[in-house]
């Protein structure tokens, strides 16, 4: 693998001190990122959101006019090398783009599925041919894309598809049906998966007009109904040779590798979304009277504003350390170099289990902070008229799509329990010192991610010297392991990011201190039950019990009064009418 720093690869924040690796956060944008952020901002708040109303109506004419609008800006070839007209930009910018989109639900889907799962598989694994002839057409928005994976009956196991293709003389012939294509009902082109000769797992491009392809009627959905969704069918689907996209019998590495991408790129488009939400609930509940009060005096509602703020803090926190990392890798290998495809996707697979921690905490975050938003309305929280009813059913779906949040927590351990099994994760079970408190203003929230990380050794050493990777098998432990090692990753994010602002003097230093260490009071109690019922699920009655004792030499954290962090987050939430840490 090519990275700036080879102490950085997947997982390795489990390994190395609080604060000994670098962090890339959002103070650290470059003035570039900054004005492609801008410019993405500019877009939504001009021409999608105003017309949030008519794209929920699925008005497939308007979404496809805004791609090419989008298209227009430079929004759709980012990531498209400057050889077919992109822009070729660094993934934290696609990171800020992202995010923005992801204020109007329906339109982030349809924006996500073209730029990403829909172009993206001919960036990577397009020859010189098929790259001409799409990606110019898809980076200005004159095409869209669609990703077509899932059947019928081959969902989470994608693998197991039935669409066959068939040579037949100079053509391709597919036979089979697609199910849940987003933007199917307008798009051009669509990488499509068959089997060759019903066995060897292959990528295909489809384009609208090929004789043989129908696209089915829009589902029903519960939420993003501004999103085009619809099944496919191929009977005797007649398509040039040529339109076969990388090897035959390799579309796994396509199909895996270009949804991975996928999944950070959901993670920012939740907080995104979740920062729209944030902002309308603290206006509701400062203009909503009970008791002769505003409701957001009431500290149970003022714990719902803070928690909010915390989320999108540490979902921000971590995304962005994350794509640091993802880019250092990605963007040092110019497209000019022999291999460079294959040489960025081995960066992207080496942090597969970072990516799918920002899919499964930042979805979950924006679930929460949905909920809390319907709660904080009340009874108008239950109704159409009011904001919380949409974004509870529209962000209802990412926990679904781009691999559901059960199998990114299976692809989290799996990793996890690989790294551990062939020594690149070198865990210690026998760890005996204590973190010592610093004196930092952070010293406390710094030492209980040490311990944090001391317990997690502990208890996956303990377990998986017993089970080996065997362990997936037991899926409640596996995700028990996934989220113990997210927690902490989450916290130390957090912690990092907010020291760095207290030492630079940022001027919301003080909020993200809070922030950072009230999401701490809380991990340090998560993670330590976690470690705890990781081993019972492995370890026998009487080892079970000493081990429960060992782990309990880590439990040193002592918990912060929460109610004081919160109330003083609030307060500058509700000063502000929003998340106030701006990135431009
Ligand atoms: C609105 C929408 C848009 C979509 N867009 C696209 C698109 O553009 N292109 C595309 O190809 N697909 C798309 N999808 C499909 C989506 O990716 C799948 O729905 C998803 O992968 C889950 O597959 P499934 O629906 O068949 O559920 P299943 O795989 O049947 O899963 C059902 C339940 O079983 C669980 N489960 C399954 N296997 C396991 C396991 N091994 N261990 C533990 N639990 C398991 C799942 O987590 C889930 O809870 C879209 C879906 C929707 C709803």
């Amino acid at each position: 693998m090519e990275t700036t720093d080879e102490t950085i690869f997947g997982g390795s924040f489990l390994l190395a001190p609080i604060g000994s690796q670098p962090q890339f956060t959002p103070e650290d944008l470059s003035d570039d990122a900054r004005a492609i952020g801008q410019a993405a901002r500019d877009f939504v708040e001009g021409e999608v959101i105003p017309r949030d109303a008519d794209i929920d109506k699925l008005d497939l004419a308007l979404s496809k006019e805004l791609l090419r609008k989008a298209g227009e800006l430079g929004l759709l070839s980012l990531e498209i090398p400057e050889a077919y007209d992109g822009l070729d930009l660094d993934k934290i910018s696609g990171l800020l783009v992202m995010e923005e989109l992801g204020r109007q639900a329906s339109f982030s889907v349809t924006y996500s599925a073209h730029t990403g799962i829909g172009t993206l598989p001919f960036v990577y694994f397009g020859n010189e041919a098929q790259k001409a002839k799409y990606l110019p057409k898809l980076g200005s928005g004159e095409w869209a894309a669609a990703y077509a994976l899932t059947e019928p009956g081959a969902g989470s196991d994608a693998m197991n598809s039935k669409t066959v293709a068939t040579l037949d003389g100079d053509a391709w012939v597919l036979n089979g049906s697609k199910m849940w294509i987003s933007n199917a009902g307008f798009a051009d082109v669509f990488v499509v998966f068959a089997k060759v000769d019903g066995r060897k797992f292959s990528a295909f491009i489809v384009e609208k007009t090929d004789p043989g392809f129908n696209v089915a009627a829009e589902e029903h959905k519960l939420g993003i109904k501004g999103s085009s969704t619809r099944a496919l069918n191929f009977d005797n689907c007649r398509i040039p040779k040529d339109r076969l996209l990388g090897e035959i019998g390799k579309g796994h590495r396509i199909a895996f590798g270009i949804l991975a991408i996928g999944r950070f790129k959901l993670g920012a488009g939740c907080n995104g979304i979740a920062k729209e939400v944030l902002k309308y609930t603290l206006k509701y509940t400062g203009e909503r009277m009970q008791f002769n009060k505003a409701i957001n005096s009431f500290g149970l509602i003022r714990k719902f504003l803070a928690d909010m703020g915390i989320r999108i803090f540490v979902a921000e926190s971590m995304n962005f350390r994350t794509i640091g990392y993802i880019n250092d890798g990605m963007h040092a290998v110019a497209w000019d170099q022999p291999e460079a495809a294959r040489k960025k996707l081995d960066i992207m697979d080496e942090f597969q289990m970072e990516a799918s921690m920002m899919k499964v905490w930042d979805s979950e975050a924006l679930g929460v902070i949905a909920d809390d938003a319907v709660q904080c309305f009340g009874g108008y929280g239950f109704s159409a008229e009011y904001p919380p009813e949409k974004i509870y059913r529209d962000n209802r779906i990412n926990r679904i799509f781009e691999g559901t949040n059960e199998i990114n927590r299976l692809i989290i351990a799996g990793q996890l329990f690989k790294k551990v099994g062939n020594g690149t994760l070198a865990l210690r079970k026998d760890i005996e010192d204590v973190p010592e408190l610093g004196s930092g203003p952070l010293a406390k929230a710094e030492q209980a991610v040490e311990l944090a990380k001391r317990q997690a050794h502990y208890a996956l050493a303990a377990c998986l010297e017993i089970t080996g990777q065997k362990l997936i098998e037991n899926q409640e432990a596996a995700a028990r392991a996934a989220d113990l090692v997210t927690e902490i990753y989450t916290m130390e994010s957090a912690v990092v990011r907010a020291a760095k602002m207290v030492g630079t003097g940022h001027r919301w230093a003080e909020l993200a201190k809070h922030c950072a260490e009230a999401h701490v009071n809380e991990g340090s109690g998560k993670v330590q039950n976690l470690a705890r019922l990781l081993l019972s699920e492995v370890l026998e009655t009487g080892v079970l019990e000493r081990a429960l004792a060992d782990l309990k030499t880590f439990d040193l954290y002592v918990p912060a009064a929460g109610s004081k962090l919160r109330d003083a987050i609030a307060a500058q939430l509700i000063e502000k009418g929003g998340y106030p840490i701006e990135h431009f």
